[in-house]
């Protein structure tokens, strides 16, 4: 099912869904399956499964001689999602990107997901790979998100790249992209990021999944300058507690978000990373109460593959 219909037919009940990224190459599958059994008694109606572009990695060969190599850490995301739907009959949600793809490339990603019975996807534009400061897209593909979102528009409608090879069939994808309640880090203002989301919803895109955020009022305050603007698909809260003292500097760091006073407080306070755990469990199930109380239709977990955390907070929310 797409997941405006999973939102349709949810009665106005909150829904828990999460987000997993592919193990490692060189691991098995089995990994994902044990992150995922914990998660399945709060029946969620869709996973979704991150896609993870290419890196330059150093690797030794001899002493002292490093070879540059481009390699993808973590591939298998088309492989994870038609191994979730086959064994949870769960919706699974592939996200795609921009950044190293070609618009062929594209569009065959989206034929293997079609043939596989895949019904969602998240559209993305990917980061600059790490060697680089800025973003910079494959020369045959998309700039930006929109574009993309467009790409997948057209096929749903019959039309490809060549007019020549069309026959007839045409996809069906429900289109999700991402939202920034802090605004995206390159967008000159949260309204100009907000003004640009609505050219993702006007290419097609159906709902709206945001970036992690720890104060509630930043994702209300989004979501009113969000209908303001004209936007009026499903906008999904991401939430992601805190597992580590660390996070406190990488997370701002590396999602351009801020991190409230008190949560930093009760943090810093912690011994360990035991009760660091149960502080990031506590304040996010404070913050799922509330989306909930709000009568907010999803809230989508950023699981990071561990499901200890998110389960002892879908234990008490859902
Ligand atoms: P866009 O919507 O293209 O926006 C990127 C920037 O460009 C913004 O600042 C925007 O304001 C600006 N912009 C947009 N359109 C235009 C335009 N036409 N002209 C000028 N400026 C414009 N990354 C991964 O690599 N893999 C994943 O699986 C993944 N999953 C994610 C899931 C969620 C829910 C979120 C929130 C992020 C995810 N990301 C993932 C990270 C994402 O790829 C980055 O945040 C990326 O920098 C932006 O992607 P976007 O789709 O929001 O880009």
């Amino acid at each position: 099912m797409k997941i405006t219909e999973h939102l349709s037919a949810s009665e106005n009940k909150t829904l828990f869904s999460f987000e997993i990224l592919p193990p490692l190459k060189g691991q098995n599958i089995q990994s994902i399956f044990d992150g995922i059994d914990p998660l399945m008694e709060f029946k969620p109606p869709f996973i979704d499964v991150t896609y993870h572009r290419e890196e330059y990695v150093y690797i030794e060969r001899a002493k002292g001689l490093l070879e540059k190599r481009v390699v993808r850490k973590r591939p298998g995301t088309v492989g994870i999602c038609a191994a979730i739907q086959s064994k949870y009959k769960v919706d699974a949600v592939p996200h795609i990107l921009c950044g190293g793809f070609s618009k062929e490339d594209t569009e065959n990603f989206l034929i293997d997901l079609d043939f596989l019975g895949i019904k969602n996807v998240m559209a993305l534009r990917g980061d600059a790979v790490k060697s680089e400061i800025y973003f910079t897209p494959d020369p045959q593909g998309h700039n930006y998100a929109n574009e993309l979102v467009e790409q997948i528009s057209a096929m749903n409608r019959g039309r490809f790249l060549d007019e020549a090879l069309e026959n007839g069939h045409h996809t069906d994808f429900c289109v999700g992209v991402a939202g920034y309640p802090e605004k995206h880090m390159e967008a000159p203002s949260l309204e100009k990021d907000i003004q640009r989301l609505k050219t993702k919803i006007e290419a097609g895109a159906e709902y709206v999944v945001t970036q992690m955020f720890f104060d509630n009022q930043k994702f209300f305050e989004f979501v009113k300058q969000c209908r303001e603007s004209g936007i009026n698909v499903p906008i999904i809260p991401g939430l992601k507690p805190i597992a580590t003292k660390k996070q406190l500097t990488v997370i701002p760091h590396r999602f351009h978000v801020d991190l409230p006073n008190d949560l930093t407080r009760e943090v810093e306070k912690c011994r360990s990373n035991q009760e660091v755990h149960q502080v990031g469990i506590e304040w996010c199930i404070a913050q799922s109460k509330e989306l909930v109380a709000a009568g907010i239709p999803v809230l989508h977990y950023y699981s990071m593959g561990k499901s200890s955390n998110i389960k002892a907070i879908a234990s008490e929310v859902f």
